[in-house]
């Protein structure tokens, strides 16, 4: 089967963005290919963060993907610093990757301009992301159309590998492009963020679900209930068409088109809906915060299974760079 690596920070309990955008897609992956789906703490770190709440978002985030339908028995979910192999094979790449690749990535450029005193750890997080993904000689990487350049820069990162140590060595990983749009915030904002506090949490409760979707924007042509609307323009009916049935989804576009009902009757729709959507990934979340140890268990067999294949690339690695070998008697 086909191997595929996938990474996501622990910002905590998944949302709606998250989900739809990402981890949905994972979820239909893991029956047809090798999955490794890896929590990535240490690329967390490059931005600011609350060491505090560090382990326990790192723990929500384990439990909403498996609560989302990642099989832990199907795919490889572990956490990444768990497998140290990924910060040394970054240093290895750190090697052959000229600054000037780094320089140039988009979200580098964006993300430094809010950085006082840019680290080092930001301008080298897509070397990280190329450790991540050739460690296990990962063919897919399923990743939005922002990340296609970090893809580039991988498969560029391996030719240079593989040119100056060992030809074939690393595959050259393809991008695998999501179906799902990015997934807007309820403020109408590009992007659904937790940091932007525009989003719905997957694991959310029913009245929690309403009060966000209450305050979603709409189209603001809709002042009063008797002005008609452009449902297009509208980022609910964008979500209605995620979690509502097509007939639904029809329902929703006439009635706002035609001024024939309002938007919070829209909104209440909506939110039934999400909550329902997720209703069995509550029950099955609940259950996994309820045995803490099943958890860490599972997240250390994860991490066992992942440095068996670690341990053996990094071991080519070692041995075509003609590092020193380690054995008992040194
Ligand atoms: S009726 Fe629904 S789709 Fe139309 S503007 Fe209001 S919330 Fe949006």
């Amino acid at each position: 089967m086909p191997r595929i690596f996938s990474g996501i920070q622990p910002s905590g309990e998944l949302h709606i963005g998250n989900y739809l955008g990402a981890v949905k897609n994972w979820v239909e992956l893991q029956h047809q290919h090798q999955c490794f789906i890896c929590i990535v703490d240490h690329h967390a770190i490059t931005q600011p963060y609350e060491p505090d709440a560090f382990e326990q978002r790192t723990l929500d985030m384990a439990v909403g993907l498996i609560a989302a339908g990642i099989d832990p028995d199907k795919c490889v979910l572990f956490v990444q610093s768990h497998v140290a192999a990924h910060t040394e094979l970054a240093w290895i790449f750190n090697a052959v990757t000229p600054i000037g690749y780094l320089e140039r990535m988009t979200q580098f450029k964006d993300k430094s301009q809010h950085q006082e005193s840019v680290l080092a750890g930001l301008l080298n997080y897509p070397v990280l992301q190329a450790a991540d993904v050739l460690l296990y000689k990962a063919d897919l990487v399923p990743i939005g159309e922002d990340q296609i350049q970090h893809v580039e820069l991988m498969r560029e990162i391996a030719r240079k590998w593989n040119a100056k140590y060992c030809r074939d060595f690393f595959p050259e990983p393809q991008a695998k492009i999501g179906t799902a749009k990015r997934i807007r915030g309820l403020d109408g904002q590009a992007k659904m963020s937790k940091s932007l506090g525009n989003t719905v949490a997957m694991l959310d409760e029913p009245d929690e679900i309403w009060e966000h979707i209450r305050m979603a924007q709409t189209d603001p042509a809709r002042v009063t209930r008797k002005d008609p609307g452009t449902p297009e323009k509208c980022n609910v009916y964008a979500l209605h068409q995620h979690f509502s049935a097509p007939s639904m989804v029809d329902e929703v576009a006439d009635k706002c088109r035609g001024a024939a009902w309002g938007c919070v009757d829209c909104k209440r729709v909506l939110a039934d809906n999400v909550a329902q959507t997720f209703s069995p990934m509550r029950e099955r979340a609940k259950q996994l915060q309820d045995d803490p140890k099943a958890l860490g268990d599972t997240l250390a067999t994860g991490a066992a299974r992942a440095r068996e294949v670690a341990d053996e690339t990094m071991a080519g690695v070692r041995e075509h760079m003609g590092y020193l070998i380690q054995h008992a008697g040194y």
